[in-house]
Formats: structure tokens, sequence, C-alpha cells
């Protein structure tokens, strides 16, 4: 039996519910006192109750709090470390569309969705009307053209255009003059760890309970969930799990092992004040195989040299840092090294990086699924127990939409598109 809830309509896209009350996006973003309050249910102490407990404080689990919290469940969310602790922390910040018919949809959700959040007037989060654009630079103007004419019969909403290396620099000054490029119509840079506050904000605002410190495992009992224990002792009953912690979820999803579809893929993005110089666009090497199939450039790296891994030049930039990134490695790596790694490889196609002030430097994984695309919905054989995990490189871009279609299944019992079914044979 999913949890019984107060509305059925949802957040943004959500009217007047059965007592008349309007939650719609306009009602939403008119400010505070049109919505409900924060309804703080007490600290739990040892023992707490819930309708949903959610585990893991990134971009999914704090989404999907904050929609199922809008309807009218109660929600305790358990995050271990901090909100934003993994990737939805220490990504690059970019919003983008992700290149695969599948999940181009839930891009364009979350961008709604994400519209909804920056419009309310304390969220905390903003982005950009228009998008910043796509720079995917290329050093061979002829595999440049071929790729331009690829996305144009796969994406032409993205309005792709070929630039020759002086129309690069014209467009981007940061640029070093060399490289050709495709421009395409998206990329919302975001400091990284900004949407994700913004969603465990609102879930806060919504009534859900936001417990951070300890982590927790689901608790099962005769082939069903009964809720979740921390490792600080707690205990919480909920009639329902969603398990949205990122590389970390196979554990939680299956003790035993059995459910092996993540690879952690690790990352290091280093934090630069570029000043004048920072990008207007998103700029990005141009290897949509090597970032849409994380897995393949994982093996790349697998067999590469360790002092000096491939890596893929990235960068965005938003409230005045710059993001650097990318390694796609299969194993924790020294962050120091990739860090002057990234430094060095960037500055060919980006002078001022050499000269710029290191702000910061972030390492995580990407919860990479085996098929490249995230697994959503109930887990077979537990009854209340549910997992949204797998999104990889987009993460940020699609998670809103994602858990969207996790708190249906947990609310409404409604089926996840077979191609994102948690239980999809792979
Ligand atoms: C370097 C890098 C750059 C990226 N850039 C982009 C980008 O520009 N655009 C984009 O769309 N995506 C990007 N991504 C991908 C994106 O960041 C991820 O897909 C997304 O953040 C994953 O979110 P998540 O909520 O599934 O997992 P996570 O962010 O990993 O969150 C899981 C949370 O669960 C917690 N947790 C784990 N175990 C437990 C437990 N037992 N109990 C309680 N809590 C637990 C963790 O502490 C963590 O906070 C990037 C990723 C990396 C690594």
């Amino acid at each position: 039996m999913p949890p019984r809830v107060s509305r059925t309509a949802e957040w943004p896209f959500s009217s007047i519910d059965a007592r008349g009350e309007d939650h719609s996006t306009k009602a939403a973003v008119a400010g505070p006192e049109s919505y409900p309050r924060a309804v703080h249910h007490p600290p739990p102490a040892r023992h707490g109750r819930a309708d949903v407990a959610v585990i893991g404080g990134g971009i999914i689990g704090c989404a999907a709090a904050a929609i199922m919290a809008d309807r009218g469940a109660r929600v305790i969310l358990v995050e271990g470390s901090a909100i934003g602790a993994g990737a939805s922390g220490r990504n690059l910040g970019a919003i983008q569309h992700p290149f695969d018919p599948v999940l181009a949809p839930l891009y364009a959700e979350s961008l709604t969705r994400y519209r909804a959040l920056a419009d309310m007037s304390d969220a905390g989060f903003s982005l950009g009307r228009e998008p910043a654009g796509l720079l995917l630079l290329n050093h061979d103007l002829d595999a440049a053209a071929r790729q331009a004419v690829r996305l144009q019969a796969a994406v032409p909403e993205l309005h792709p255009r070929l630039l020759d290396p002086d129309a690069v620099v014209a467009l981007e000054p940061s640029l070093a003059r060399g490289p050709a490029a495709v421009r395409l119509a998206t990329g919302f840079p975001v400091p990284p760890a900004s949407a994700t506050e913004a969603w465990a904000r609102l879930a806060e605002e919504r009534g859900a309970q936001l417990l951070v410190g300890s982590p927790g495992h689901p608790r099962r009992r005769d082939g069903r969930v009964i809720g979740v224990a921390l490792d600080d002792g707690t205990q919480i009953d909920a009639e329902a799990v969603l398990v949205a912690a990122g590389p970390w979820s196979p554990r939680l999803v299956d003790p035993d092992g059995g459910w092996d579809r993540i690879r952690a893929t690790y990352g290091v993005t280093v934090q630069l004040d570029l000043g004048e110089a920072a990008p207007r666009h998103i700029v990005e090497e141009d290897d949509l195989d090597g970032i849409n199939r994380a897995d393949a450039a994982t093996e790349r790296a697998a067999g590469a040299d360790e002092s000096d891994p491939p890596s893929l030049f990235s960068i965005a930039s938003a409230g005045g840092v710059s993001t650097l990134g990318s390694t796609f490695l299969p194993d924790e790596p020294d962050p120091t090294g990739i860090e002057m790694l990234l430094t060095r490889r960037a500055a060919a196609f980006m002078p001022a990086v050499a000269e710029a002030t290191v702000v910061g430097r972030r390492m995580c994984a990407r919860p990479q699924s085996v098929d490249g695309r995230p697994f959503i919905g109930p887990v077979p054989g537990v009854s209340g127990l549910f997992v949204c995990t797998g999104h990889g490189p987009w993460g940020i871009s699609t998670g809103p939409a994602s858990a969207a279609i996790a708190a249906r299944a947990v609310l409404d019992s409604t089926a996840p598109p077979v191609e994102l079914d948690a239980a999809r044979p792979i």
C-alpha cells in the first residue's frame, strides 16, 4: 500500500487541491506566505516515524523529499555527512542537454522545475533566462564539421552551429586561437552546490525533516521494508524507503552485493578565480562518447599511465568562480596530482588558467549506471523499497525530473518509464 497523501497534484505543476488551496507555480512563486509553511516534526530522538524515509541528501534525495512533502507525505531524509556532500555539491555546475533521447525529456522537465525554484523569492537559487551556450571544442575542423552535422540530425532544437577557429575566439575571447567548435543552445551555469541546497531548503519548507550527520540503512522484515536504522542508534519507522545515495546506493539496495548496477567514476574539479577571463559559455573538449559513456572513459583510464590519466577539459563559471574539470576514473585518485594535470591541460585551451588563483579543489564520485541511464522505482523482492540513482554525468541536469518519477512510484505506485525502471534487464 503506498503512503496516503493529501494532494494528488505535484509542485510546481499543481493547481487547486481538494481543499481549494492553490499550489500552482504562480502561487508558489508569489512568496512564502502563499504556500503551506514548514511543519517541523519534532526531532525523533531515538525513534521517528514517517510515511517515507529518503536515504541521501544529494540532488535526487532532496528534490524527491521536497516533491513528496509538498504532496502531504511525512518525509524524513537522512544524510550521512552533509547536504550535497557527494557529486551534488562537487559537480561542474552545468545544467545541460544530455544527448540521449530518453534523458532529454528529463532535462526539459528539470529546467521547468528549476525555473519554479528560481522564481521563488526565497529560494537562493538562480538560473539564466537563456542558456549561456555550450562550446564543444575540437582541434580538427573537419571532425567539428562532422559533429555539427550529426548534432543537427540528433538535436536540431539545440541549433548546432559550426565555428572556425577565428569565430571561436571572437565568440569566447578567453580561449586560445586554435580549436574549431560546435556551439549548442544549451547550458545553464550554476554554482555547483546551489541546486541541491535549494531543493533541501524547499523540502524543509514543505515539512520534510532532514537528519544530517549519521548514515543509515533500510530496515527489513519478512520481505518488506519497515524503516531506516541510523548508525547513531536512531530508528525510523516508515512505510516506504527511497534509496537516493548516489554511488553508495548498491549496498543499501542489497547488502549481499546482488544489485550491481552502479559504478563510481571519480571526478576532480578545480575552482579558479579567472576574473575578467571567466568564460561566458560552458566549454568542453568534444568527446561526447567519453562523457555520455563514462564506462568507456573509465575503461580508457584503467589502462592509462597513473601519473597521466586521460581527462576532458571542461569549464563553467557561475557566481564569480570558474569550475574546471574533469576526470572519469575508476579508483579514487590523488586530487593534488590531478589538479596540476587539469590546469596544465586547460591552459593550452584557455591561457588565463595558468595565472589564475586556485580557490578550491574537489573530488567525488559520479553514480554511473552500467547502461548509462538511471534506475528508478521499486526494488524487486522487497516491498516498500525504492531506488533512484545512476545519473552519471547528468544528475544536476536531469535529477529533479527523475526524483519526481521516483516520488510518483512511491506515493501513487506509478510505474516508471521502462527505459528507466529499476527492475529492467541489463
Ligand atoms: C566532477 C563532476 C562533475 C559533474 N558535473 C556535472 C554537471 O555539470 N552537470 C550535471 O548534470 N551533472 C554533473 N555531474 C554529475 C552529478 O553531479 C551527479 O549525477 C549527481 O550529483 C548525483 O546525485 P545523487 O543525488 O544521485 O548522488 P550524490 O550527490 O552522490 O548524493 C548521495 C548522498 O547520499 C549520501 N549517503 C551515502 N550513503 C549514505 C547512507 N548510508 N546514509 C545516509 N546518506 C548517505 C552521501 O553523503 C551523498 O550526500 C558531475 C559529477 C562529477 C563527479
